[in-house]
């Protein structure tokens, strides 16, 4: 047998660190070896999907070692040149391994060995409304009479309607197509009504808007970081609307990222109304066809703009002009398991080779971007006023002091929400506590239910007559004794949104209470529901938790009340003061975004915290230089950089002992500007039953600290214990909980 001249390395799913070697299959077929394509390998005793990296000449005497390939899976790779060096620079950048991080990055159906089909609809529809078109169709009655059956729609026909209404319309389709009469378009699913492409010109932009979306599109055709940084309601939707037009009209692909797939809806129906090209949605709520239908269709370049969730990252466009992240502060940008990237980093690093921009909006931008602004290539743009009639809502704190309050309700709250439902406005009211309440307490001895996995108390859920913990899911039915006395008078104590609902039934009898948290909203589209039931013009409670505070547009809300704000003021994460201005600014940022004025009631037990100060009287940007100002004194992110190993154990010294060999390991990196904390137990020490202790990493330098985690990740590979504890590693970490 001749010796194989050439070798694979290939990435293989799992925590390696390393490429495997592999032979190439002997085959007649001329198959084009291309890095990129998926390949069935042996792997131990098993078969694995796993991903061609490189060819390389093969100068191993013992390649007779070597196992063979199995089988290629696909022709063409499966990403073009430069999205795959892109996730290979993210897999480096997380100190992620490739074959994880490529698996990451492409659909479930593509990490199965069956090879999936993409299941959308063909729709056709017309280029014109002219009914003198047809007259170029005068010799050709088949063509004519189907042209004109689509163009009487005012709305794409699907291709199974043509097929029910003609004998075998395909070949009539494409000439028609070649004609330049018609265009397809491909949906993952039917279309609903209501998302028929008719573009519709739109408001005019305001001055303020005029002037920033002019400032974008002149770096359209370059890498520029563009921070639109501007209050609830001062229509960045619009400027991402404009911008995206002229990206899509020069031939390209537009990616807008939301953080929250509730919001997907809303904005998905403000665009479909505004552009012709193809338009489609990806987020946890499809399911894998689905998923797989719209990557198809990124990637063949069907799709012209994608709006998604975070994982919508990472779909194949070939070419992209366009990323928008709205609400870029949100934390659920950042991943917080497997592969813990942040969305805004990651598509700023896809941006820079390709020559494109980035758009980050919100109305409280983070730290982090704030900060960024001093660098080369990033660019401030502000929309200071609301657009239309709208003006800025009133803020006031409510001292609650010695105040009476029914269930958690100062008076002066329930009156104010009185008359605004006499006016038939809407009130929502926002407290950031789902369940009844947050904590069960003996009346008899004091003692509180805690979770018996977790270094936390369960929550009630009354209505389910059940004690459950956030943290771990452990739940349990509602006892009706003290776990520790026996007493039978246990009590409830705080608030959560079921509680305060149960109030408002008995206070407002005759108004629709809506309330939207995880609980309400569990089920598939639940949520979407719910939203559709908040009606313009009547008055309606809308109660919830941050899942309310987030983008929606409700124009007829126009109080807002923040029951438990005081929670955040005092958390032990440098971030929660960040949080929490965000948060307040967000939730009030619901108010007044119709016509009428709005007003928000803050209830709290420290009226003169600094906080409420700035936020009330200056701004969210006013807090956010001042916080930026603690960082830097402190040397703390975003002027610093860090890093953060955890390992889980039930053995709290085995995950201690851990992370003291993988400390010994990177030591020398200390007289180097690398600031090593720990180990010490995470703000929540047990949860699930194991102990979570971690290992912080500060450093000035990017290069020092990216050195360090290597030599730790080295000597994990060593480290016996690496099997017995769960471990992980998170490269700037916002969540240290
Ligand atoms: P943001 O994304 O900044 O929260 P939106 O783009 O959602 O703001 O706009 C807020 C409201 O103002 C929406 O109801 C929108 O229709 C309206 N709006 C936006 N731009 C204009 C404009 N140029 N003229 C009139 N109304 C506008
Ligand atoms: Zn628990």
């Amino acid at each position: 047998m001749t010796q194989p001249t050439v070798l694979l390395k290939i990435a293989v799913p799992g925590p390696f660190r390393k490429l495997f070697d592999y032979l190439p299959l002997e085959t007649n077929e001329k198959q084009a070896l291309l890095p990129g394509i998926r390949v069935l390998v042996p792997f131990g005793p098993r078969k694995v999907i796993g991903i061609l990296i490189e060819i390389t000449n093969n100068n191993q005497a013992a390649s007779f070692k070597l196992r063979t390939v199995t089988q290629y899976l696909d022709a063409a790779p499966l990403f073009d040149e430069k999205t795959f060096s892109w996730l290979r620079r993210v897999s480096q950048y997380y100190h992620h391994p490739l074959g994880e991080t490529l698996l990451t990055a492409i659909p479930t159906l593509l990490r199965k060995e069956k090879k999936p089909h993409a299941a959308q609809q063909v729709f056709w529809q017309a280029l014109s409304n002219d009914p003198q078109q047809e007259n170029t169709l005068q010799r050709a009655p088949k063509q004519r009479a189907v042209y004109q059956f689509i163009q009487q729609q005012n709305s794409a026909v699907s291709q199974k309607v043509l097929l029910e209404n003609f004998l075998k319309p395909q070949s009539i389709l494409k000439t028609l197509q070649a004609k330049n009469l018609i265009k397809p378009s491909y949906h993952a699913k039917d279309l609903p009504a209501a998302n028929l492409p008719t573009a519709s010109p739109g408001q005019t932009l305001t001055d303020a808007q005029q002037a920033v979306t002019e400032a974008m599109l002149s770096h359209i055709h370059e890498f520029k970081v563009m921070l639109l940084n501007g209050v609830t309601g001062s229509g960045k939707t619009e400027v991402y609307i404009t911008v995206a037009k002229k990206v899509v009209a020069s031939g390209k692909q537009v990616l807008i990222l939301l953080p929250e797939i509730a919001l997907t809806p809303q904005l998905v129906a403000r665009f479909r109304c505004r552009f012709t090209c193809m338009i489609d949605v990806l987020h946890s709520g499809l399911n894998d066809t689905e998923r797989f239908t719209v990557w198809d269709n990124i990637k063949n370049n069907r799709t012209q703009i994608l709006i998604g969730t975070r994982s919508a990252i990472f779909s194949p466009f070939e070419s992209l002009g366009l990323i928008v992240i709205d609400e870029e502060h949100d934390l659920s940008f950042k991943q917080q398991d497997g592969l813990r990237y942040s969305t805004r980093d990651i598509a700023i690093l896809r941006a820079k080779p390709n020559g494109f921009p980035v758009i980050l909006g919100s109305a409280t931008p983070s730290l982090e971007s704030i900060a960024n602004i001093e660098k080369p290539h990033y660019l401030q743009l502000h929309l200071t006023q609301r657009a239309g009639k709208a003006m800025p809502p009133k803020i006031k704190t409510l001292d609650i002091r010695g105040r009476k309050l029914i269930e958690g309700l100062a008076n002066d709250l329930i009156t104010q929400m009185t008359a605004t439902l006499e006016r038939d406005e809407q009130v929502l009211l926002f407290l950031n506590q789902r369940g009844y309440a947050p904590a069960l307490i003996c009346h008899q001895c004091g003692v509180v239910e805690k979770c018996p996995r977790c270094d936390r108390n369960m929550t009630i859920h009354q209505a389910r007559n059940r004690i459950t913990c956030h943290h771990c899911g452990y739940e349990k039915k509602l006892p009706n004794e003290c776990i520790h006395c026996k007493h039978s008078d246990l009590r409830p104590i705080g608030y959560g949104t079921e509680r305060i609902e149960k109030c408002l039934q008995t206070l407002f009898p005759d108004t629709d209470i809506i309330r939207i948290d995880r609980d309400t909203t569990a089920r598939k589209n639940a949520i979407l529901r719910l939203l559709e039931k908040v009606k313009n013009d009547t008055g309606q409670i809308l109660l919830g938790t941050q899942m309310l505070a987030k983008g929606h547009d409700f124009p007829n809300v126009t109080l807002v009340g923040i029951l438990n704000a005081d929670q955040g003021l005092f958390g032990a994460d440098m971030r929660s003061g960040e949080r929490l201005a965000q948060l307040i600014t967000q939730v009030a940022g619901r108010a007044g975004r119709g016509n009428k004025p709005g007003y928000v009631l803050i209830q709290t037990h420290n009226p003169e915290h600094a906080l409420w100060h700035t936020l009330i009287h200056e701004s969210y940007n006013t807090y956010a230089q001042q916080a930026l100002e603690e960082r830097r004194q402190a040397g703390l992110p975003p002027y610093s950089f860090a890093g953060l190993f955890r390992a889980e154990s039930t053995d709290i010294t085995d995950a201690i002992q851990f992370l003291n060999a993988v400390k010994k390991s990177m030591q020398t990196y200390e007289a180097l500007g690398v600031e090593i904390y720990g180990p010490v137990s995470a703000p929540m020490e047990r949860r699930a039953g194991k102990f979570r202790i971690q290992l912080l990493l500060i450093s000035q330098q990017r290069d020092k600290i990216h050195q360090c985690i290597a030599a730790g990740l080295n000597e994990i590979e060593n480290l016996k214990l690496a099997k017995k504890v769960r471990w992980n590693l998170d490269v700037d970490p916002l969540d240290m909980s």
